[in-house]
């Protein structure tokens, strides 16, 4: 009799263990019984599966098993309260522009949200700024999220204003960065990108549309702010505007040692108000390594070869990357200004390098350097980047990181647990060429994060292992 009771409750117990896997397994294919409105808007064609499986990273391969291509903000509504309603809901991932490294906009056996294609429905096209302003005077910006930051420049521009705080990229989706951080130079003035929000529209894992702001359903916006698309979708943000520049004074000051380097960051971020005149628009700091390519194009032709001398000599040189705003207004004193923030930095006597660039062409930096790599085929390849938070007060030991991986030539373990390859491939073409190498280029710049009320310093490092081909250029 024991021995029966025994045989069937292993019986039952295989039967439950049944049910949930066979159950956990087919909920994908519950999604073919969508609703019809949704299920006309449910992709399945091999392309687009395809396109959704990969990232800028392109590390990670996650197949959807769906891609949802929505027209409206009640879809994206619609889409999550369908699979709240099965037994086992299926996961959903917002995709913005896809420059995660990582495979965090893709969704393993769900459904990817492809927000761009909200782009037709908002506004008419691509008309996607309303700028009005709020009792107090400060001007602001209603944007969809699925917008990328490059078109919100634009459209600010053309009524004199702009945002506060950017990414060093600008072809990256404001739903995209402001579930990160949005991080730049302009950090240790503004905050990161998600300190200049105001509003934000959000449909939330019931299915929901909520307006939530600093006051209103607080919990829901600082949830959602650097959330990593967990805690529901961003469809409008409203963001803080400025007055708009129309030029910049765009320096490259370089140091052959570290401490000078970093004492004069952290001097030059010490002037941080928001509306003080004296302080830098713009702090960031990176390397060049004694390896070549170097990229030397922001420099004149005829000081490439000293620069040149100089890395050699010194193997590592340190570069701070200082901007500063003007306008008609300020068109007079702006030699001055700049003067004025140089003065006493220790960089090496006569390095100190200046170009007179448009705002937008400052800001759209990296687009250039885009077009280059894709035009070497450098653009869609693996990119294993590592972001790392360093506290000031530990900035020095990545100085020591560095000079300890130069100058073994990578050819020992790294202090930072990444073994170097010692393969000279000019591309990547597998996982274990993906390693960090000697002669790559890492990025330092150092940013202010203002919180609650107390001042943290840390600097934001960006290490990108690079193919080393001829031309290539880092970026951050
Ligand atoms: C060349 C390059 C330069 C970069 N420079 C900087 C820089 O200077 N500073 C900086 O901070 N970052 C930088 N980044 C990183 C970038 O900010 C993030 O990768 C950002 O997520 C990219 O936006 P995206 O539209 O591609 O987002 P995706 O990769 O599409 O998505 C990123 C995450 O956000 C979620 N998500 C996307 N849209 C929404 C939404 N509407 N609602 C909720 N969640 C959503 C996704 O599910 C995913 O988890 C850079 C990236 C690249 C490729």
């Amino acid at each position: 009799m024991a021995s029966y009771f025994r045989l069937s409750k292993a019986l039952i117990l295989l039967w439950l263990t049944y049910i949930v896997l066979t159950q956990a397994q087919s909920e994908p294919w519950s999604l073919l019984k969508a609703p019809k409105e949704l299920a006309l808007k449910l992709i399945r064609d091999p392309v687009t599966l395809s396109l959704a499986s990969i990232d800028y990273g392109h590390i990670v391969h996650d197949n959807p098993f769906e891609v949802f291509e929505p027209s409206s903000i009640s879809d994206i509504s619609n889409l999550i309260k369908f699979s709240n309603s099965l037994a086992i809901p299926f996961t959903i991932a917002p995709r913005g522009q896809a420059h995660s490294v990582h495979g965090q906009a893709m969704a393993d056996d769900g459904v990817v949200v492809n927000m761009t294609k909200l782009n037709g429905f908002r506004n008419g096209g691509r008309t996607v700024v309303a700028i009005v302003s709020d009792g107090t005077g400060a001007p602001y910006a209603d944007v969809g999220a699925e917008q990328i930051w490059i078109d919100v420049l634009h459209a600010t521009l053309e009524r004199g204003l702009t945002p506060l705080s950017w990414t060093d990229y600008l072809f990256l989706s404001v739903g995209g960065t402001l579930s990160n951080a949005g991080i730049s130079g302009q950090t240790f003035r503004f905050g990161p990108q998600i300190s200049n929000v105001h509003e934000l529209d959000v449909v939330t894992g019931k299915g929901d549309i909520v307006t939530c702001s600093a006051k209103s359903n607080s919990e829901l916006f600082y949830g959602v702010l650097g959330g990593l698309g967990q805690f529901g979708v961003i469809t409008r943000a409203r963001i803080a505007l400025g007055p708009a520049p129309t030029r910049v004074k765009w320096l490259h000051l370089l140091y052959n040692n570290f401490a000078a380097f970093s004492g004069d960051q952290e001097y030059l971020i010490s002037f941080n108000g928001r509306s003080e005149t004296n302080a830098a628009d713009y702090v960031e700091g990176f390397l060049m390594l004694n390896q070549p390519p170097l990229d030397l194009s922001f420099y004149p032709e005829s000081d490439r070869p000293r620069i040149t001398s100089l890395v050699t000599q010194y193997g590592i040189i340190y570069i701070i990357e200082l901007v500063k705003y003007y306008d008609n207004s300020s068109l007079e004193h702006i030699d001055e200004d700049v003067q004025l923030l140089v003065q006493g930095l220790k960089f090496v006597p006569t390095f100190m390098f200046e170009k007179d660039v448009s705002y937008e062409e400052f800001l759209n930096r990296v687009h250039s350097d885009e077009l280059t790599l894709r035009s070497q085929g450098l653009w869609e390849v693996p990119h294993p980047w590592l972001n790392l938070f360093v506290p000031g007060s530990r900035i020095t030991d990545f100085d020591e990181v560095l000079g300890y991986q130069y100058y073994t030539g990578g050819r020992r373990e790294m202090p930072l647990g990444s073994p170097t390859s010692t393969d000279p491939s000019p591309r990547p073409s597998s996982s274990s060429d993906l390693q960090p190498q000697p002669g790559t280029i890492s990025v330092l710049p150092p940013v202010i994060f203002p919180q609650r009320g107390t001042h943290d310093t840390s600097s934001r490092l960006g290490i990108l292992a690079e193919p080393r081909t001829p031309g290539t250029t880092s970026l951050g």
